[in-house]
């Protein structure tokens, strides 16, 4: 059985932010009409689960509880909200699923006005797709960089002239003190005195875990259901994707991440782990991307001490993570190559020296 709480079938999240806020885009579903019921899976749209009980092996569905030998929980993340930016009544939103989405994409034809408060990957690639659609733009950041959560200072600010140059409102170490209707939607207040009057503002702070249905269940949920290297919560239990957090067998370390990519793999290794009864450890190098403006920028591994910028032949800057000399990662801006060449030295070889990765005669150095 495969049951989640909206009615659609079931879709892709990253195009909601990109291509899905065009007007006429389709719902981008992750499988043909009747493909899950073919493959013999019992697919139950808008079942919400409501709770869980470890000992009687039994999930609660709202009118419906259902027994399990193994359990699979993937219920991913909720956005986070901003005080003061709650009112129903005001056209403020999130953006999560295609519901969400097409509140967006309602809101942001030519001349409209959008405010997106959070400056980092999902905030910036709205702004991006709406400046494309004819919108005019403002982001809201509380830091005094975009993206500071997820680049090096230098990445982050090629980000950011490349928002300034195609014409997004950067209102960075800023904050909104105050929201009212106003005829044109909501006028907000900004910690520095500047008042935008926009049709929409788009909340895009973040996410926590969607654990609140497992409370009172026996499972351990820090931030997120706390697994083992093996992805197991309890005995035949699991935890996938961004509501997840395990012992990352690859760094033994603790860890959540909220990226496609690993979400598919640690799925790929639970159904594997309980289709043939093998125990093991899942082991999962941090990749995610994000698409602005035609620019794709992708990051592998982790944050080191010190970041290197080395240049590509054609010039594109790559940023290097470095530990003690050793890449243990990457962000670029449209270097997919350099990112490839990253991504299998760190899966085949775990951390490795720079120049053996990146050689300086193909690599240019830059201060
Ligand atoms: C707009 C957007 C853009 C993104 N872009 C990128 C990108 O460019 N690159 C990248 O690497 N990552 C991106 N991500 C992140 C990536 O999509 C997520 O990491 C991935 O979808 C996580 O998969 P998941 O299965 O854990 O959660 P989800 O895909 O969120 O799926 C969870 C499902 O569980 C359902 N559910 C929740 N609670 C319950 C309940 N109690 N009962 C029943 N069902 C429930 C939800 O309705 C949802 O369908 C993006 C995410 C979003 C939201």
């Amino acid at each position: 059985m495969l049951a989640d709480m909206e009615d659609s079938p079931p879709y892709d999240k990253p195009p909601l932010s990109k291509d899905f806020l065009d007007p006429e885009a389709p719902l981008p579903t992750l499988v043909k009409p009747g493909e899950l019921a073919d493959a013999g899976i019992d697919f139950r749209p808008g079942a919400r689960a409501t709770g869980l009980d470890v000992a009687g092996r039994i999930v609660q569905f709202e009118g419906l509880a259902v027994e399990f030998d193994n359990l699979v929980i993937a219920t991913g993340a909720a956005p986070r909200g901003v005080p003061g930016l709650d009112d129903p009544d005001l056209p403020i939103g999130v953006i999560r699923t295609a519901e969400s989405a097409l509140a967006v994409r309602r809101a942001i034809g030519p001349y409209a006005v959008l405010a997106v408060i959070g400056g980092g990957f999902l905030g910036l690639e709205v702004a991006a797709t709406a400046l494309r659609l004819g919108a005019e733009v403002h982001v809201v950041e509380f830091a005094t960089q975009v993206l500071g959560r997820g680049l090096c200072p230098a990445a982050a600010r090629m980000m950011e002239d490349l928002h300034r140059d195609r014409g997004t409102n950067l209102h960075l170490g800023c904050s909104v003190t105050a929201a009212h209707a106003s005829k044109r939607g909501v006028e907000l207040t900004l910690s520095n005195g500047a008042r935008l009057d926009t049709d929409f503002v788009l909340v895009a702070v973040g996410a926590t875990p969607a654990v609140g249905w497992l409370k009172g269940s026996s499972l351990t949920v820090s931030d997120a259901v706390d697994c083992d290297s093996g992805l197991q919560a309890a005995p035949g239990i699991f935890a996938v994707g961004d509501c997840a957090r395990w012992v990352n067998a690859r760094y033994n370390a603790s860890m959540r991440l909220e990226h496609w990519t690993s979400a598919g793999e640690q799925a790929a290794f639970v159904a594997r782990r309980i289709a043939s009864g093998s125990l093991g450890k899942c082991a999962i190098l941090p990749y995610v991307w994000s698409d602005q403006f035609g620019s794709r920028i992708q990051i592998v591994g982790l944050r080191g001490t010190t970041t290197q910028e080395i240049r590509t032949a054609d010039g594109s800057r790559v940023f290097v993570e470095c530990d003690d000399g050793d890449v243990v990662g990457v962000a670029a801006i449209d270097a997919p190559r350099a990112v490839l060449t990253a991504r299998r030295a760190l899966t085949s070889r775990g951390a490795a020296p720079l120049d053996s990765v990146f050689p300086t005669d193909t690599y240019e150095r830059t201060a």
